[in-house]
């Protein structure tokens, strides 16, 4: 430990921002970069504790606490402190391939459970996290390290998000040939097509892709698992399959009037947004624009958050997220939610601050419950119907009662579905005979990651379901091993 007074003297600064009505004129990071000295105050706020609780991963109450990938943050807290970026990379890549993503998009449930956190802000771990890797890059320190041998066993891996990153960087370090193949035509899963540039830019997620690949691992892109390439070929060509396909099923509405023009899924607005952008600066028209339309976000998480984000950027002339829970508080309930769990509490993300900024307000409206969708004589929306709902409940259930006389008519020219996914694409799943839970998600245990399909593992969201990109990496990583360990009777693999 660096600095014993450092918690004392140092207060938490996290991540500095660019102008949210500055940035909300471009689709450039909207971060903006720290000087070393403010980077090394926040390493030495560590306390560096005998039980490290932001270091160990696990789920309190259907929430995420500490890191799931055992990042050693003491550890590198203590050598940035001192100055030592090399040895403190060399930390991070122990634990994550991908640092550069974590570090940017994570929500860092280790923060969450920080000691610190009990009495005092916590560690801006994520902050620290973020410009070791980025020292890295800047300094070539990250480069590609090939195997120096290699065992003849190829591996498919199905899908090109975290979690098969994760997986192909492991197995190609084990000495195994790796495929990866993904549908889309660039790699990066919700990295790319889902989170949108100005959080997380695809230049980052190439950036990583190109050292993947001078490593030796192929990407193959445009190529859907299961059309493209079949059940067949995969048993032919490979020794084994890692299905990483996410968990990409839709959740809908399915209120009076859904059909309705202008109604889309959150997913098909980012994800055309981002194509659109990447392949020609939005010249090609080819995305569904919200320029100087009422656009109404129904879905409170960080999907929400990025149609904002995304919304205001091409110039809506109105902006509404409806979130169904009411309010958070603005800090943890003892009682409720007791430090180390996930602290449920309000908090403004950087498409609220944006929205604040351009349109005047928070744009969101609580404890507000979608009744219908109504159209204007060209069949397309006009008003979004609500009612304000309490939520209760009934023997673990959740119940929401309407509360009478709060109906709302909201005008809405554009209205995005931003409340989640059921499960992933059964498809390829059902070719491959594989067993799924009632979830829908394949049916592989936490940490051995085997389907009942000889040599097929799974691991990312198509295995746990909709969840955080710092799981996908932790499965893809235990799968490897796991697969390794089937390929070959033993692993060195973490
Ligand atoms: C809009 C949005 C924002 C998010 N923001 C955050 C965030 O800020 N922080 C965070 O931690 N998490 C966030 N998440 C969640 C996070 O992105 C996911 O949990 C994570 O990406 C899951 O990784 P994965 O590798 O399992 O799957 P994915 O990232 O979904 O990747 C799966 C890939 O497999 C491909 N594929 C599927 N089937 C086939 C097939 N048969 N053949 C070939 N390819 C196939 C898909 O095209 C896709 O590219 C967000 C999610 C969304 C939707
Ligand atoms: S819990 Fe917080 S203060 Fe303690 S070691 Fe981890 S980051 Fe440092």
């Amino acid at each position: 430990m660096g600095k014993t007074t450092g918690f004392m003297e140092y207060e938490r600064q996290s991540q500095r921002e660019r102008d949210p009505s500055e940035r909300t004129k471009d689709w450039v990071d909207y971060t903006a970069p720290m000087t070393e000295d403010e980077i090394k105050k926040q390493g030495a706020r560590c306390m560096d504790c005998g039980v490290p609780t932001c270091h160990t991963g696990t789920e309190i109450n259907g929430s995420t606490t500490g890191c799931p990938v055992n990042h050693l943050i003491p550890e590198w807290n203590d050598l940035v402190y001192r100055g030592q970026w090399k040895a403190a990379l060399e930390k991070e890549h122990e634990k994550n391939n991908f640092p550069e993503f974590t570090g940017i998009a994570c929500p860092a449930p280790c923060e969450g459970a920080c000691v610190l956190g009990i009495n005092e802000s916590p560690v801006a771990i994520r902050t620290v996290e973020r410009s070791i890797i980025e020292r890295g890059f800047e300094e070539g320190w990250v480069k590609p390290e090939p195997p120096s041998k290699r065992t003849g066993k190829k591996i498919a891996v199905v899908g090109s998000g975290p979690a098969g990153m994760a997986a192909a960087a492991q197995l190609n370090k084990a000495g195994h040939w790796v495929t990866v193949y993904e549908r889309h035509d660039r790699v990066g899963g919700l990295l790319t097509y889902g989170i949108p540039e100005m959080k997380l830019s695809y230049e980052i997620v190439e950036r990583r892709v190109k050292i993947l690949e001078a490593e030796g691992i192929e990407f193959v892109t445009n190529t859907e698992v299961g059309k493209d390439v079949t059940e067949e070929q995969l048993r032919a060509d490979f020794d084994s399959v890692i299905l990483c396909g996410g968990s990409t099923v839709h959740r809908n509405i399915p209120a009076e009037g859904r059909e309705l023009k202008g109604i889309h899924y959150a997913m098909d607005f980012l994800h055309q947004n981002t194509k659109s952008l990447l392949d020609s600066n939005h010249e090609d028209g080819n995305y569904i624009s919200a320029k100087d339309k009422d656009v109404i976000v129904i879905g409170g998480g960080d999907t929400g958050t990025d149609c904002l984000a995304t919304s205001v950027r091409h110039n809506c002339k109105s902006l509404t997220q409806f979130d169904i829970y009411d309010k958070k508080l603005s800090a943890r309930d003892d009682e409720d939610n007791p430090w180390p769990q996930w602290p449920i509490v309000h908090r403004v993300e950087y498409g609220h601050k944006e929205a604040a900024a351009v349109l005047g307000d928070d744009p969101r409206a609580y404890a507000v419950m979608t009744k219908k969708f109504v159209g204007d004589e060209n069949g397309h929306v006009k008003e979004v119907h609500t009612v304000n709902v309490k939520l209760r409940y009934e023997n673990g259930k959740k119940i929401r009662d309407e509360i009478p006389g709060t109906e709302k008519v909201w005008p809405a020219d554009l209205v995005l579905l931003a409340i989640g996914f059921k499960g992933p694409e059964q498809d390829l799943i059902k070719q491959l005979g594989v067993e799924t839970t009632e979830r829908s998600t394949v049916k592989a245990e936490y940490g051995k990651y085997t389907t009942n399909v000889e040599g097929v593992f799974a691991a990312g969201d198509v295995r746990r379901g909709q969840s955080l990109i710092v799981w996908a990496i932790n499965e893809g990583r235990e799968a490897a091993r796991e697969c390794d360990r089937y390929l070959m009777g033993t692993t060195e693999l973490p």
